[in-house]
C-alpha cells in the first residue's frame, strides 16, 4: 500500500509538475504538495526566449496544465510560496512565513538561475535576464522602446533572443566571450554555420570579446564596454551567459552535490527518499562507450523523462531512466534539434549540404551513432534518436549519402533462427 505521508515537490515547473501528473497516472494516491515561489501557474519555459518575444505566443497560451487538473488530480499547488529550508532528520521544509511540511517523499526539482554578470552597470535600467515569464514579459515590453539591443552570451538562449529582438526591427549585437558560438554544444563547422546565418539576417557578432562594464546615465543602460575597449552603444541589454544550479537547499541539508544535486537514473539522492528532477540534477547516466557519466541537463525532455522515472520509485515499481536525450532552439526560421550526447573524439558526418540550410551533423563512436545535429530536418532528426537508441552501426559513407535510406538501420537486427 503507497505511504500516506506526503509527497512535497519543491518547484513548479515543468519537472515538479509532470512529476505530480506522472505520479497520479501511476497511480500514487498520497497527498501531494505542489510548492513554487513563481506567482504564475505552472508554464511552459521553451516559448519565452521565442514566440513570447515576437509576439507569435500569448502569455494564456502558456500554462502547462489548466487550474482544473490540480484540482481534479488532488495536487495541491501552492504559488508564491518559498521553501527556505530542508531539515532530512526531522523530514521537514521550512517556508520563508516561518511554517514547516513534514514529508514521506521529498522531490527537488528547484532548477536553475541565470549567472549574474559580476561588474559594474549590471544593475543598470533596460539590463535583462531571461529565465522567468516574468523576465521575459519585461524584455518584450522593453523591445517596444529598443532600437539597439545587446545580447550577452552566445548559447542558445543568447542566440535565441537575438534571433527575436532582429525579427521586432531591433538592431542586435550579440557579444560572446567564445572564439565561436555553441561552443558548448557544437563542432566549429556548425558554430560557423550559425554565425554565418545570424550575419545573413543582419544580427552583428562580437567573438572572442569580454565585456568589462555597462555605462548609463540617470541610471538607464546606453553602451556595453567591451574587453578590447570598444563601447556598442544600445539602450536594451539581455544577458545569457548560462545558469547555475539552485542547489543550496540540498547542500545544506548535507545531500551529496557536484554542479547540481547528484542523482541516479532513477533521481535518487544521497538521502533516503529525497529525489532531485530537472535542471538541478546532475545524473548518473547509463554507461555508453566513451560517453559521458554523468551530465547536469537543461531540457525540456530531462525534466519530463526524469520526472516519470522518479515517479516509478513512488509507486514501487522502479523503471531507471534510459531515454536519449534530446532539445531543440529556434533561431530567425532555422530550427535546430540535437539528439544525444557528443564526446570528445567522436567522428562526424556531415548528411545534407550546409547551405541549403538543411541537414543532420552524425557523431560515430566505436562505428555507431551516439548523437546528431539537425538543422530544418525534423523527420531525420526522430530517425536520429532512434539510431542512437539502438546504438546503430552505419559506415560514414552511407550516412553520408543522401540516396541510403537510414530507416532500415533502426531497427535492432533479428537473432538469427
Ligand atoms: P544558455 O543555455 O543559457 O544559453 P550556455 O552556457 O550554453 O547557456 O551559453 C552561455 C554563453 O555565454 C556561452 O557561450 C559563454 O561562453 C558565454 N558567456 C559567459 N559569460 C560571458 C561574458 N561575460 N561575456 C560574453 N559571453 C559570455
Amino acid at each position: 500500500m503507497a505511504s500516506v505521508e506526503p509527497l512535497l515537490i519543491v518547484g513548479a515547473s515543468h519537472a515538479g509538475t509532470q512529476l505530480a501528473a506522472a505520479a497520479r497516472e501511476q497511480g500514487f494516491d498520497a497527498p501531494i504538495v505542489l510548492l513554487g515561489d513563481e506567482p504564475h501557474i505552472p508554464y511552459q519555459r521553451p516559448p519565452l526566449s521565442k514566440g513570447l518575444l515576437t509576439g507569435k505566443t500569448a502569455v494564456d497560451q502558456l500554462a502547462l496544465r489548466g487550474p482544473d487538473f490540480y484540482r481534479e488530480q488532488g495536487i495541491d499547488l501552492r504559488l508564491g510560496t518559498r521553501v527556505t529550508g530542508l531539515d532530512l532528520a526531522a523530514r521537514r521544509l521550512s517556508l520563508a512565513d516561518g511554517s514547516t511540511l513534514a514529508f514521506g517523499w521529498l522531490a527537488l526539482a528547484t532548477g536553475a538561475r541565470c549567472r549574474a554578470l559580476p561588474m559594474p552597470g549590471a544593475d543598470l535600467q533596460g539590463v535583462h535576464q531571461l529565465r522567468t515569464l516574468d523576465d521575459a514579459l519585461a524584455v518584450a515590453a522593453a523591445l517596444g522602446g529598443s532600437s539597439q539591443a545587446c545580447v550577452i552570451g552566445g548559447g542558445f538562449i543568447g542566440l535565441e533572443v537575438a534571433a527575436a529582438l532582429r525579427s521586432a526591427g531591433a538592431a542586435v549585437t550579440v557579444v560572446e566571450s567564445q572564439p565561436r558560438l555553441l561552443a558548448r554544444t557544437f563542432p566549429a563547422s556548425m558554430s560557423d554555420y550559425v554565425a554565418a546565418a545570424h550575419r545573413q539576417r543582419g544580427v552583428t557578432l562580437e567573438l572572442g570579446c569580454g565585456v568589462r562594464a555597462l555605462h548609463g546615465q540617470q541610471g538607464r543602460v546606453e553602451a556595453v564596454e567591451l574587453t578590447d575597449g570598444r563601447c556598442i552603444d544600445c539602450d536594451l541589454v539581455v544577458l545569457g551567459i548560462g545558469v547555475q544550479p539552485n542547489s543550496e537547499l540540498a547542500e545544506q541539508a548535507g545531500i551529496a552535490c557536484d554542479n547540481g544535486v547528484l542523482v541516479d537514473a532513477l533521481g535518487r539522492t544521497s538521502a533516503p527518499k529525497v529525489l532531485a528532477i530537472g535542471d538541478v540534477a546532475n545524473m548518473a547516466l547509463p554507461a555508453v562507450p566513451g560517453g559521458p557519466q554523468r551530465v547536469r541537463l537543461e531540457s525540456i525532455q530531462a525534466a519530463n523523462d526524469g520526472a516519470r522515472a522518479a515517479a516509478t520509485l513512488l509507486v514501487d515499481r522502479p523503471q531507471p531512466l534510459d531515454a536519449v536525450p534530446w532539445f531543440w532552439s529556434e533561431q530567425h526560421e532555422l530550427k535546430f534539434q540535437m539528439a544525444g550526447l557528443p564526446a570528445a573524439g567522436d567522428q562526424t558526418v556531415l548528411r545534407g549540404d550546409m547551405a541549403s540550410d538543411k541537414y543532420t551533423l552524425f557523431y560515430l563512436r566505436d562505428g555507431a551513432v551516439r548523437a546528431a545535429h539537425t538543422v530544418n530536418r525534423p523527420a531525420e532528426h526522430m530517425l536520429a534518436r532512434k539510431l542512437i537508441a539502438v546504438g546503430a552501426r552505419i559506415a560514414p559513407e552511407l550516412l553520408a549519402d543522401p540516396s541510403v535510406d537510414l530507416k532500415s538501420f533502426s531497427t535492432p537486427p533479428r537473432p538469427a533462427g
